[in-house]
């Protein structure tokens, strides 16, 4: 079992010790045979492992995005004749990246968001019973879509295991997946070492992604799927029915093939006929869903689950991942294994009850009340635990910003510099340069973004100069010109820099939602702060936007965070010598309703395309 190494040096010319390794690996061995290509769209892109490894740059942004286009569904390591993994590769690139901070994860909300609810306490449930050794990890799709079936699995097991116990808890596969090492290594491990410390010793997983990350990590944790446990000792006790299906075989168990004949012999016990599709067992392809791959490339994703529907023939697919059913129950009939073992009529009928957001999380929620009525355990917990580094780091921050902030005001108060801090002498002084001061204000707003130059202090600097109304006006008109300027530069003269600038997926996305919601996305964009505002404005000069929109919306939707910023700055001076005044708290209250915006909307994408 591998134990996760702490993370790599930023700086070195080829990354950590793991990556450099894996670049040795594929350079020195790849002998670029193509067969790996034939399979994956994604090295056909890139070239031959080991041209992608010989030419990669880990400080340049394309070699850096590159791998999370890549699934990680080793299917290359399969069809391999000289016994190299690639995937291993690129997961080691992703690591590179994200300790780079080249990855900010904007393109992965939702399945982070996803993942954080999983670990959350409100969601999360440990029941350990008197002596129990065992427990069930149905993992987060499973209990969402199908809470009965979980019921009645874990009733069921509980026949030849009567203490057993019950986790509902994530894996942290996303994590590790997206490279995020460090928070993959602080949640898992925590999860694991609760579950020795109170002498549990086996898990039984209903995931095939939970079966390897415990298989990998989960050092003295024997891991088993519930499907190998069911064929040793009992089934359900359901009818038989006759029927063909074609198995898929997820990516998560590409190489236990004992997994793989134990749910085609659970399948036959049900009197099913199996028809195999080109690609099984260890060379089986990937559903469209590995390596959270549809976040930044979805022709890619998609790619991978059409030709799995192709594959299929219209035959009825049968897999054991709740979020492969998910994702190829779109394109073909899919079933999950406990589906056919607890209702095989409704199975092949298609009348299996499968939940979809929001009434997944509900399922969740309820799943873990039925638990902690219905298990007698001696030992429970929710988790609290976030991922130690993230929110020392946070809490980190927000405490050096405080301290710096009062640090200031005590400053300021001591040595006397309130005395020229009177705000109506300042905006006195500034008056007596008539037009000047605001010609000069503006100009310096309007040539701030196309130099990427933050906003935000000139901003607080005009609230502070010229006040809550003519701080608006001029702060409003200056940074649309600057924001206009950007927009011209990009779209008429420096078009080739910014494109070279601007290849991640991220910009496509952007140019796919001007494409299709025209002047509604800058509006969009404004408000909700997906994308940097400074390097947005170029972006727009490469879309189709025209430009006449796109000053309007940028006008009109700037002007929330405008009024904002400039009501709170406009009273900061008077902060500083100990007066909180009326317009200092509304601003503070505008602050709050303009910043949670973004998490309101991220909040809501993430519930309608949650699972
Ligand atoms: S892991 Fe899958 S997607 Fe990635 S290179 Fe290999 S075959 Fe292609
Ligand atoms: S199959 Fe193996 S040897 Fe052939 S190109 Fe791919 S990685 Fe290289
Ligand atoms: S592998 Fe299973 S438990 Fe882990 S994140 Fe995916 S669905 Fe959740």
């Amino acid at each position: 079992m591998q134990k996760i190494s702490a993370s790599a040096p930023a700086e070195k010319t080829v990354g950590g010790p793991q990556l450099a390794e894996e670049l040795r690996i594929q350079s020195e061995k790849c002998i670029e045979c193509k067969l790996c290509r034939k399979e994956c769209h994604f090295l056909r892109k890139y070239g031959s492992p080991k041209h992608i490894a010989d030419t990669f740059d880990p400080a340049s942004p394309q070699s850096q995005m590159m791998p999370f286009e890549c699934s990680l569904c080793q299917l290359c390591a399969a069809v391999c004749p000289v016994k190299i993994n690639p995937a291993a590769m690129f997961l080691e690139m992703r690591r590179e990246a994200v300790n780079r901070g080249a990855q900010d994860f904007s393109d992965y909300g939702v399945i982070m968001n996803y993942e954080k609810r999983g670990t959350s306490r409100r969601y999360s449930y440990y029941g350990l019973p008197e002596s129990c050794d065992t427990v069930l990890f149905p993992g987060c799709t499973l209990p969402g879509t199908r809470p009965d079936k979980v019921k009645a699995l874990f009733e069921h097991l509980q026949q030849t295991i009567p203490s057993l116990g019950i986790v509902l808890d994530c894996c942290t596969k996303p994590s590790h997946d997206l490279g995020r090492e460090k928070h993959f290594q602080a949640m898992f491990s925590e999860m694991k070492d609760y579950l020795l410390q109170h002498r549990v010793k086996n898990v039984l997983v209903a995931c095939p992604n939970c079966y390897r990350v415990f298989k990998q990590y989960g050092e003295r944790l024997q891991v088993k799927t519930v499907y190998e446990h069911l064929a040793t000792t009992s089934l359900p006790r359901t009818a038989n029915i006759a029927g063909a299906v074609t198995v898929h075989d997820p990516c998560g168990t590409r190489n236990e093939e004992q997994i793989h004949a134990v749910i085609r012999r659970l399948a036959t016990e049900k009197s099913l006929t199996i028809q195999e599709m080109k690609h099984h067992g260890v060379r089986s392809i990937c559903c469209g869903e590995g390596g959270s791959v549809g976040c930044v490339n979805p022709d890619f994703s998609k790619g991978w689950g059409i030709r799995r529907k192709g594959e299929a023939d219209g035959v009825r697919i049968l897999t054991y991942c709740a979020g492969c059913a998910n994702f190829l129950g779109r394109l073909n009939p899919t079933s999950h294994i406990l589906d056919l073992l607890f209702e095989p009529e409704a199975t092949l009928a298609g009348t299996v009850k499968i939940s979809k957001a929001p009434w997944t999380y509900l399922n969740r929620l309820r799943l873990k009340s039925y638990f902690k009525k219905h298990i007698n355990a001696a030992a429970t917990r929710e988790r609290t635990f976030t991922g130690e580094e993230q929110s020392r780091g946070l809490m980190l921050k927000r405490m050096v910003i405080l301290l710096a902030l009062v640090a200031v005001i005590v400053a300021v108060r001591m040595s006397g510099a309130t005395q020229y801090l009177e705000q109506e002498k300042l905006r006195a002084l500034i008056a007596g340069y008539g037009a000047l001061a605001p010609v000069i204000y503006m100009l310096s707003y309007a040539v701030a973004p196309s130099l990427f130059l933050p906003g935000l202090p000139l901003t607080i600097v005009g609230g502070i100069l010229f006040g809550p109304l003519w701080g608006v006006v001029y702060t409003i008109i200056s940074a649309t010109v600057g924001a206009c300027v950007a927009f011209l530069i990009s779209r008429y003269i420096g078009r080739d820099w910014i494109e070279s600038k601007l290849r991640s997926s991220r910009w496509k996305k952007l140019d796919e939602m001007v494409e299709n919601h025209g002047w509604k996305a800058v509006a969009f964009t404004r408000v909700i702060p997906l994308f940097p505002f400074n390097l947005l404005n170029y972006a727009f000069g490469l879309t189709r936007v025209k430009f006449l929109h796109y000053a309007l919306a940028t006008f009109v939707c700037m002007l929330p965070a405008c009024i904002a910023y400039i009501v709170f700055s406009s009273s900061l001076l008077n902060v500083l010598r100990g007066q909180i005044t009326p317009e200092f708290l509304i601003g503070i209250a505008l602050i709050i309703g303009v910043s949670v915006m973004p998490a309101v909307y991220k909040k809501i994408k993430a519930r309608r395309a949650g699972r």
